[in-house]
């Protein structure tokens, strides 16, 4: 089920850039891809045995989302908020099963929040795959039917102009506009290398969760530190609404599933799973009672310099060349840098590695969705238990 869902989502990508065939990732058979393909062109699910009735409204608007939302609390059922920018990929989906394990009812967000995007980050290129996102919510929903589950029951797939009712967006760093800010929280890590990105994430939060009131809302590992902005916002404006966190979901060798992995291509996707790589040393380091930071963080480190040294000694048509943003061990409420691990407390390993546009593209090379020339921001972080 997984692979069918990344293929959904490749083949929306390629049609939308149009990509040749041939570009197809090696990882999906032809017979399979030429499933997926008449899966996407169909108007109906075909492979449900039993009738199956898709029942996910789609909500533009805030007022009938409302109304919506106000007739679940007067039935006694309990909703679920996963918020997403769409481009869905399991990661996204554990995310929906979770919340559907746990209420009745579960709304999904789509919208790319243009204030989290600084003004040179990559908006416009962001994947948009709106048509193969509800075909895969809609699969998604019969299973949930089929397990009895929570359901699916609204996407809210707002305009930016009913995110942002009075002025427009603004990216700029003194923004003009209503914002929600978490200092110093929101400024360290993912904060320092993209000075607008939480108060983005932080307003547009409050507005998804003022207009659907859930009960529960539904973050993944992946982006720890979103997790604990989200935490706090949650806290200090006393918002009436849990924060349930699922785990990162992966692929086999490590690599954490992402909506930006569709532009790596073959050759830095390769390479990128450094970034998992350099975080299992560190953590082996800790689950070897090392708590200093020097002794945690040594082996990632060196690991990140030893694979830039092997990639720059290739000859540019072989290499994938990246830039380390950050390796770091840090307090997992503040997420500010220790020199020591507290047991008590355990600690947050997080790292940024930025993977640059590709040298001397190869005819035939697989390059992923942009040819290879957009450069991809890879995030990963491991969970540094406390000890018992
Ligand atoms: P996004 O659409 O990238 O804003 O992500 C929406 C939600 O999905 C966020 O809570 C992310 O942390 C979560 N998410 C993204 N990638 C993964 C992943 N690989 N595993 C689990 N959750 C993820």
């Amino acid at each position: 089920m997984a692979s069918q869902f990344q293929a959904l989502r490749y083949l929306a990508m390629c049609t939308n850039h149009h990509c040749p065939p041939k570009r197809l990732s090696p990882l999906y058979s032809a017979p399979f891809v030429r499933r997926v393909v008449r899966f996407l062109s169909s108007s109906s699910p075909r492979r449900s045995p039993k009738p199956f009735a898709p029942h996910t409204q789609v909500f533009r608007d805030v007022d009938p989302l409302r109304k919506w939302r106000r007739d679940l609390l007067l039935n006694n059922r309990t909703l679920g908020l996963v918020p997403t920018m769409g481009a869905l990929h399991e990661g996204h989906l554990s995310l929906v099963r979770q919340a559907a394990a746990e209420n009745t009812d579960v709304f999904v967000s789509i919208y790319v929040n243009p204030t989290q995007f600084g003004m040179n980050e990559d908006l416009a290129s962001y994947p948009k795959t709106w048509e193969a996102d509800m075909k895969i919510l809609t699969v998604l929903d019969r299973e949930l039917a089929s397990l009895g589950a929570g359901r699916i029951s609204a996407v809210f797939a707002p305009s930016t102009k009913t995110m942002y009712p009075t002025l427009p967006p603004d990216s700029s760093i003194p923004g003009a506009g209503s914002f929600v800010e978490i200092r110093p929280l929101g400024q360290l890590l993912e904060g320092a290398s993209r000075p607008v990105f939480f108060r983005g994430v932080a307003t547009v939060c409050m507005k998804l969760f003022n207009i659907c009131a859930p009960d529960r809302v539904y973050f993944g590992q992946k982006d720890i530190q979103q997790t604990v902005v989200i935490k706090r916002l949650v806290k200090d404006f006393h918002l009436n609404t849990e924060v349930r966190i699922g785990p990162t979901e992966r692929e086999k060798d490590g690599l954490a599933l992402s909506s930006r992995n569709v532009y790596l291509g073959t050759r830095r996707r390769n390479v990128g799973i450094v970034l998992n790589q350099l975080l299992r040393k560190a953590e082996a380091q800790y689950n070897a009672g090392k708590r200093k930071r020097g002794d945690i963080l040594w082996p990632a480190n060196d690991h990140a310099d030893k694979t830039l040294l092997e990639q720059e000694a290739l000859e540019p048509g072989k290499r994938a060349r990246f830039e380390v943003d950050y390796i770091s061990l840090a307090n997992p409420e503040t997420m500010e840098e220790l020199e020591e691990v507290d047991e008590a407390k355990g600690a947050i390993l997080s790292g940024a590695v930025k993977m640059l546009p590709l040298e001397d593209a190869k005819e035939g090379e697989e390059l992923g969705v942009g040819g290879g020339q957009i450069p991809v921001r890879l995030i990963d972080n491991i969970v540094l238990d406390p000890v018992a």
